[in-house]
């Protein structure tokens, strides 16, 4: 009855571990979970008063599909405050989340049989909806040894004459590695009179610890042009469930396409969550996210001493995201039934590797408070050292 193109599709791992962990603690068991890729704060005071003032003045309409003006204008405000990005009106669009940001962009560029390079480990929705937009997947495999980065070789011999696309996450989910702007002028150069373009996911830009964040897109006019950078609310400012996403490119096409099938699906985002997220946008909450980021940065380096700590497990410190990619080789090559048995027999949910593309490790999101860190680790220890 279904389509083979929703049967080929998994279920976001993410989502099922964090949910599967929400349920066994409804039950009343003992458990703590390093799952969800959410901050733990809240939504900051001025983006909740910015809503609620919404809601007064009657915010309440249908609004243009791809944004009003002026959540656009604070888009494009942005991008080019932080970014050093010129954007006009129409090369800019806002989506719920950009996870449908990436749905609209793959469904209007990839056609069968194109190929898209994904850096593993990836976060786990790239490949799902590549392979669902009819795309072939095309990993480039990076280990903890090498930073978790590709090389501009790897890159190059990545590239056939059907690739399409290449998806760079910078900071990365599920490793916080960070391409420095060097790096970055290396993959450019690779990709140089090619027809390649990149999806540019930015989400975790406010979540530096070490070295700079540099956008793809800034490298030069070349990058520019084959750039569409995709970013969004939800982990800068706490907004998981307001459901904002935008992306932006120059080529006016690619916005004009996925507004046309955004007016089919899902017309223009929350009226309300437009509104509040210009706060989120134009340094209003500036303090809020310093105030998180530190906060994060304190409980890395907890959780990466506690960590190597152990006899069997080793961890990168990661230089931005909340998210550590412990590398259990030494004990597993099986990072599902690993974290199975974690969550049975310590009540500890983690992610297992596999799911971003890497056997042998587990993503620990460490956006949980700190004595939850120590104890989920503790536990952790336990489990590896009765392995
Ligand atoms: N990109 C990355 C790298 C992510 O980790 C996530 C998950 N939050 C998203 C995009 C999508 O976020 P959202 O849909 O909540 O904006
Ligand atoms: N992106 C987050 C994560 O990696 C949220 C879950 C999801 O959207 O997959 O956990």
């Amino acid at each position: 009855m279904l389509t083979s193109r929703v049967n080929t599709l998994s279920e976001s791992i993410t989502i099922a571990v964090s949910s599967l962990a929400a349920d066994l603690k409804a039950q009343g068991k003992d458990i703590i979970s390093f799952s969800a890729g959410e901050p733990d704060f809240g939504t900051p005071d001025v983006i909740k008063k910015a809503a609620i003032k919404a809601l007064e003045d009657e915010h309440t309409k249908y609004t243009a599909v791809d944004g009003t003006p002026q959540i656009k204008q604070a888009v494009i405000n942005k991008l080019k405050k932080d970014n050093g990005l010129t954007y006009t009106p129409s090369q800019v669009i806002v989506n719920n989340g950009a996870k449908h940001s990436l749905f609209n962009l793959f469904s209007v560029l990839i056609e069968d049989g194109d190929e898209v390079i994904i850096p593993a480990p990836y976060w786990v929705t790239y490949p799902e909806l590549v392979k669902y937009c009819g795309g072939k997947v095309v990993e480039i495999h990076t280990q903890d040894t090498d930073g978790f980065k590709i090389t501009p070789d790897q890159l190059k011999s990545s590239i056939t004459p059907k690739t399409k696309m290449i998806i760079l996450t910078t900071p990365s989910n599920p490793t916080g590695a960070i391409y420095s702007k060097s790096e970055l002028e290396a993959i450019a150069e690779v990709l140089k009179g090619t027809d390649i373009l990149v999806a540019s996911d930015e989400m975790y830009e406010k979540l530096t610890f070490e070295g700079e964040f540099t956008s793809v897109a800034s490298i030069s006019d070349d990058m520019f042009e084959r750039t569409i950078t995709i970013n969004g609310l939800s982990k800068s400012v706490a907004m998981t469930g307001w459901r904002f996403g935008y992306m932006a490119s120059p080529k006016e096409e690619i916005i004009k396409a996925s507004k046309k099938l955004q007016s089919q699906s899902t017309s223009n985002i929350c009226s309300i969550t437009q509104q509040a997220s210009i706060k989120g946008l134009d340094g209003s909450a500036d303090a809020d996210i310093e105030m998180m980021r530190v906060e994060f940065k304190k409980r890395r380096d907890e959780a990466v001493k506690l960590f190597n700590e152990i006899d069997g497990l080793s961890v990168l410190s990661p230089d931005g995201a909340f998210y550590l990619f412990v590398n259990i080789k030494e004990i597993s090559n099986d990072s599902l039934e690993f974290s199975k048995q974690l969550l049975e027999q310590k009540g500890v949910a983690v992610v297992p590797g596999v799911g971003f593309g890497s056997e042998g490790y587990f993503r620990f999101s460490f956006a949980s408070s700190i004595e939850n860190i120590k104890e989920g680790i503790s536990r952790i220890k336990d489990f590896v050292e009765n392995k």
